[in-house]
C-alpha cells in the first residue's frame, strides 16, 4: 500500500510584533504599490520594510522613511528577498507582480514566489489581498507560523509499501 503524504506542519517558527516586510512591483505595478504603501503608511511605519532597488528607492522617498534596499529585482534583488525569507530574516511579502507584461527575469519572480510558499509567509500579490493582509490583527503580534517538514515529505514520495 502506498503510503499517504503527510501533509501537515511538523513545527512553527516564530513571527515578532514588529513584522519584517518585503515591497516588490514590477513597473507597471509600481504606482498602485506607492499608493498603496501612502495609504497605509501609518501602519507601514510601525515595521521594518525592505524592498528591490528601484521599488524600495521610491518608497522610502515617497513615504520619508527607512527602506532597506536589496538589488534591482533584475540584477538579482527578487532573489536576495528569496534567500532572505529562506534565512527566516522576512516575515511578509507585498509583491504586486505585472500579470500583462513577461519579465526578462521571470523564473526570479517564479522563484521568489515559491519560496514565499515553502515557508509559509503571508504573500499578497493584489492590492485586495495586501489591504487584507494589512488590516490583520495579526501584523501587529507575534505568530507562530508552520513550516511543512519537506524532508520528511521528500522521503514519504519515494517509499511504497
Ligand atoms: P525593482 O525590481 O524594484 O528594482 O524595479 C522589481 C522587480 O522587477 O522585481
Amino acid at each position: 500500500m502506498k503510503k499517504t503524504h503527510p501533509s501537515i506542519a511538523s513545527h512553527t517558527t516564530k513571527m515578532a510584533g514588529k513584522k519584517r516586510i518585503g515591497l516588490v512591483a514590477h513597473d507597471y505595478r509600481k504606482r498602485d504599490l506607492l499608493d498603496w504603501a501612502e495609504y497605509n503608511k501609518d501602519i507601514l511605519k510601525e515595521h521594518e520594510l525592505y524592498g528591490t532597488g528601484t521599488t524600495g528607492g521610491l518608497i522610502a522617498e515617497n513615504l520619508g522613511f527607512p527602506v532597506h534596499r536589496f538589488m534591482s529585482g533584475p540584477l538579482g534583488g527578487d532573489q536576495q528577498l528569496g534567500a532572505a525569507i529562506a534565512k527566516g530574516k522576512l516575515d511578509i511579502l507585498i509583491f504586486f507582480w505585472d500579470p500583462l507584461q513577461a519579465q526578462p527575469h521571470d523564473v526570479d519572480v517564479k522563484a521568489l514566489l515559491r519560496i514565499a510558499i515553502v515557508y509559509n509567509i503571508p504573500l499578497a500579490c493584489s492590492r485586495s489581498s495586501a489591504d487584507f493582509l494589512i488590516s490583520s490583527e495579526l501584523l501587529h503580534e507575534p505568530y507562530e507560523r508552520y513550516l511543512v517538514d519537506y524532508g520528511a515529505r521528500l522521503k514519504s514520495l519515494s517509499v511504497e509499501e
